[in-house]
């Protein structure tokens, strides 16, 4: 990790660094003399000693990072929760420093029995529950979840900005549908969980440019961009060139964007050819035995700075570039040269205000009607508060216990004859225990491994092949995007600084909240930044455990400085005001974001199952795993069938 050098405070100031917005809340040192965070990647964790063991053992602890770190959280029932909190930290990397000794909780005492005990609230462990309860609904359920609100990667964040409230996704963003690439999932949990199938979005007023938005964040980074008004910025840093914004780049062939005229032509055939490799079993267990980066340069023959060109893209849905991601999972995320160029039509991707936190909703309100205020329609389940106690209410026969970090699931007996599975978490420095006929472990490949005792090694040696990658998803309140308007653009891309991508998402009605768009009024600008480490020469473990570092090592203020820095340099020439046009920050880091499939994840070098197939397909006596990694393809549908499909195999235990 490249040290970098201090900036003077002057230049702090001229970047608005001391503007008043919405950030300082939970920054205890005065902001510019704020030091950086500590973040003991690999130090064992000591426990305090002479702990004494009882029902409700105190963890001393160790806190991974400083007061700086976190950083504001916006307002609303999330404002506690954006990404990894401080304490899901603290306690993830003490279970994988085995940091909680294994006999003092052997002897804790079971508190509470259930028949099925479900690990995670993200849309896996929701679906897992819809399961059950379709499956029967006077089962006794738990679910546990170590953030303080339920939904995973599909969480909101919520800014007030002037009077005016608006919701940003935390992680998870949008969904497809009526389109040809629908998931049966999709339509299935859809319609079960009565989610209107029409929506309708604010314009703009007075729209002389004939500006055209996206109504979502992902689509406009590659593939529908020749149909939203879309600018690339370059600059001397990134193609030498004096700073300007080229608009529409494809229009033209590429004929304004600065390469050289093989790497154009490369760009062209890699982005518009009709040669696809067949879509049978031979021929992705071939794509899946090589890397995208492979398949541009020695398949297609094109030049490496396609690839480059790609990394950005490919990272932004699965976390890392094109040099470790297998040319398979490369065409399940829709990539050029392997998956055909036909964007989806934009009307027919949506996002919800708060990004997939409509569908964890939705979820959580069929299973526990109680837990969002108000009634069962598509605005109360939207924009009321959540009832949080009613959540764990002891009457309901879905329970979701948040705050919860599960840091020991072990059968009760050992050998074949496994009778129950006692599940020990921790909240708020105690130990609890709970006991389940079965349970589904709906989190992620990077825990499950310290935390199921007595894994078979078939499992943990396919665990230990998973590669995770950090994300983080800066949402970033504006008071107005008047110098956007100026430029004629709605969604931005460019190479090199922080991210490579913002656009304006269109604000989806919800009930009688009906915005529309004004570049005097204020909107939240989501920037998806990813930590790929790619053309460097590093295996994919190193990725993962570099941009994991930089990630987590650097303090709020940072990124904020980093933020301003890149915007300044992007639009102070058509008008953005650092000091005063930035309303507040959320920073929402993803230590464990996306698996990211290699080579062999899907497929073995003979075309058999890859190395995920085997958690997916066997359970561990009454322990099942469900969770969306276990698809490579992470998406919201399949990810909630994953946690459906956990359960019907351990059902006849429940
Ligand atoms: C940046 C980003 C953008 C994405 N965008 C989209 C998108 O646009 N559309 C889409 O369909 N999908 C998107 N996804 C994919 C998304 O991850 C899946 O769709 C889905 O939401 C994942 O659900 P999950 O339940 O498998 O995992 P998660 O959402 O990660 O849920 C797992 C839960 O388990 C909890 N947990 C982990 N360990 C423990 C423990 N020890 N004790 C208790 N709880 C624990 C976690 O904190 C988490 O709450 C995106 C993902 C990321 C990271």
């Amino acid at each position: 990790v490249s040290k970098t050098k201090k900036p003077k405070i002057s230049q702090d100031k001229s970047l608005g660094l001391s503007s008043k917005i919405l950030r300082r809340d939970f920054l205890n040192s005065t902001l510019l003399g704020a030091g950086s965070a500590l973040f003991s990647m690999s130090s064992p964790i000591a426990l305090s000693a002479g702990s004494s063991i009882n029902d409700e053992l105190y963890m001393n602890l160790p806190q991974q990072v400083k007061d700086d770190w976190y950083g504001y959280g916006g307002i609303g029932d999330s404002k506690e929760s954006h990404g990894n909190t401080p304490d899901t930290l603290k306690v993830a990397h003490a279970v994988r420093d085995s940091a909680f000794n294994l006999e003092n909780i052997k002897n804790l005492n079971v508190l509470e029995q259930y028949d099925l005990v479900i690990i995670g609230a993200g849309l896996s462990g929701l679906g897992a529950a819809q399961r059950l309860k379709e499956l029967d609904p006077n089962k006794k359920c738990l679910i546990l979840d170590n953030h303080p609100i339920f939904g995973g990667e599909a969480k909101r964040n919520e800014f007030n900005i002037k009077g005016q409230v608006i919701a940003a996704p935390q992680g998870s963003n949008s969904f497809y549908y009526k389109t040809k690439y629908d998931f049966d999932e999709d339509r299935k949990y859809i319609k079960l969980l009565n989610i209107p199938d029409e929506f309708s979005y604010g314009e703009m007023v007075n729209n002389s440019k004939k500006l055209v938005f996206a109504q979502e964040n992902y689509d406009v980074q590659m593939w529908g961009e020749e149909l939203i008004s879309k600018g690339h910025f370059v600059d001397e840093q990134s193609h030498d060139i004096d700073s300007q914004w080229i608009k529409n780049i494809w229009k033209d062939k590429l004929k304004r964007y600065p390469v050289s005229e093989k790497v154009r032509n490369d760009l062209l055939t890699w982005k518009y050819t009709k040669d696809m490799p067949k879509d049978d079993d031979k021929t992705n267990a071939w794509l899946d035995n090589m890397t995208y980066k492979d398949y541009i340069e020695n398949v297609m023959g094109l030049d490496e700075e396609v690839t480059k060109f790609a990394d950005p893209v490919l990272a932004s849905s699965g976390g890392m570039g094109c040099d470790v991601m297998s040319a398979y999972i490369a065409r399940l995320l829709g990539m050029y040269g392997v998956s055909p160029d036909a964007p989806v039509d934009p009307k027919k991707r949506h996002s919800f205000p708060g990004g997939n936190d409509g569908f964890a909703r939705h979820f959580i309100k069929w299973l526990i009607p109680h837990a969002i205020h108000g009634d069962n329609n598509f605005e109360d389940i939207m924009n009321h508060p959540i009832n949080f106690q009613g959540l764990d209410h002891p009457d309901n026969s879905v329970r979701c216990r948040l705050n919860s970090n599960v840091v020991n699931v072990a059968h009760t007996n050992s050998g074949d004859n496994k009778s129950s599975v006692e599940v020990t978490y921790y909240k708020k420095g105690k130990l609890f225990k709970v006991k389940s006929k079965a349970v589904v472990m709906a989190t992620g490949g990077w825990i499950n491994k310290y935390i199921v005792k007595d894994l078979p090694r078939s499992h943990y040696d396919a665990y230990n092949r998973f590669n995770h990658a950090p994300m983080l998803v800066a949402n970033v309140a504006l008071t107005n995007w008047r110098f956007l308007h100026r430029l004629g653009i709605t969604a931005c891309q460019w190479t090199g600084g922080f991210g490579f991508h913002t656009n304006i998402r269109k604000p989806m009605h919800v009930g009688n909240d009906k915005p529309s768009l004004d570049p005097n009024n204020p909107i939240v600008l989501t920037f998806y930044v990813s930590f790929e480490k790619a053309n460097q020469g590093y295996t994919a473990e190193q990725q993962s455990r570099l941009g994991q570092y930089e990630m987590l090592a650097k303090p709020y203020i940072e990124y904020e400085r980093e933020i301003r820095q890149q915007m300044v340099k992007m639009f102070a020439n058509s008008g953005f005001d650092v000091q005063n046009d930035i309303a507040g920050i959320i920073l929402n880091r993803w230590g464990h974001a996306y698996v990211t499939p290699t080579p062999g994840f899907f497929y073995n070098t003979e075309g058999g199952p890859g190395y995920a197939n085997i958690i997916k397909s066997t359970p561990f006596g009454r322990i099942s795993f469900g969770h969306s990694e276990l698809r490579g393809y992470q998406h919201w549908g399949p990810a909630a069938a994953e946690g459906s499909r956990a359960v019907d195999q351990i059902s006849h235990y429940l």
